[in-house]
């Protein structure tokens, strides 16, 4: 599917297909390949760790899985290489060495662009709410001091506080239950297909960002109402962004008298 690239194009065909006027009093915010340029790291790791187990698969097969959480990865890598489920010891316990080798990469750096973005988000009054399926304390403890004061510790979702990892939309559904927000009150910000989707069937307005080897296409497959080539651009646009529904009211007053 060819990407929507232009944000008035995106936000008129959002209303259009919801039959909501978009009007973002939230975002909630990707943070693996999102916040940090932690992909790579990832990637590596679960490479190294599958290899280990006889199964080989290309770097980038991993971006493909981000946004899963781990045990769903390696159950669903299971059940396609090995042709059977992982055990509940088998996820708990190769999680566990992913982690570790993480932890032994160079290390992460904040996604250029994105602080900027947290700080046009809360000048123009939106609620920042993190939305991980990452477990990885490493990097959320890092968050108040990359991104000091951006996320309250009470506004984190994070694997451990869903049933249903992305895909699924329950991240985003509870992310906007704790921001108390409607989807067409909300903004999802995401870099991964896997994610994508999840934010596009929690019905928010779903922001793509390719910060990987990921496609713009693949992106716009999962659903992405609007696709951007880096973090850094959705930052520049985003205080035009936040105020095109302002602008579109205005125009639509504007034409009932
Ligand atoms: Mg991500």
């Amino acid at each position: 599917m060819t990407p929507c690239t232009d944000y008035k194009t995106a936000v008129r065909a959002y209303t259009e297909a919801t039959g909501h006027e978009w009007h973002p009093r939230a975002a909630l915010i990707d943070m693996d390949g999102t916040l940090y340029d932690s992909m790579p790291n990832h990637a590596r790791a679960w490479k190294r760790l599958m290899h280990e187990q006889g199964i080989e698969l290309s770097y980038e097969e991993f971006f493909l899985h981000e946004g899963r959480t781990g045990a769903d990865t390696i159950d669903s890598l299971f059940r396609r290489e090995l042709g059977r489920a992982a055990t509940d010891d088998e996820k708990r316990d190769l999680y566990n060495l992913k982690t570790v080798y993480f932890q032994e990469q160079p290390p992460v750096n904040p996604m250029p662009g994105a602080a900027q973005m947290l700080s046009e988000l809360e000048d123009n009054g939106i609620r920042r709410i993190l939305v991980t399926g990452s477990g990885q304390s490493s990097l959320i403890g890092r968050l108040s001091t990359d991104y000091p004061g951006a996320f309250a510790v009470d506004d984190r979702i994070t694997s451990r506080n869903v049933t249903h990892g992305k895909p699924h939309p329950e991240p985003y559904l509870r992310a906007m239950e704790l921001a108390g927000t409607q989807p067409w009150e909300s903004i999802v910000i995401e870099n991964a297909p896997l994610g994508v989707e999840s934010g596009v069937r929690s019905g928010a307005f779903t922001v793509a960002l390719t910060t990987g080897p990921i496609p713009p296409e693949t992106l716009a497959d999962a659903g992405a109402h609007l696709v951007l080539p880096s973090m850094q651009a959705l930052a520049d646009i985003l205080p035009k962004l936040l105020q095109e529904p302002e602008k579109n009211d205005q125009i639509i007053k504007s034409l009932n008298h």
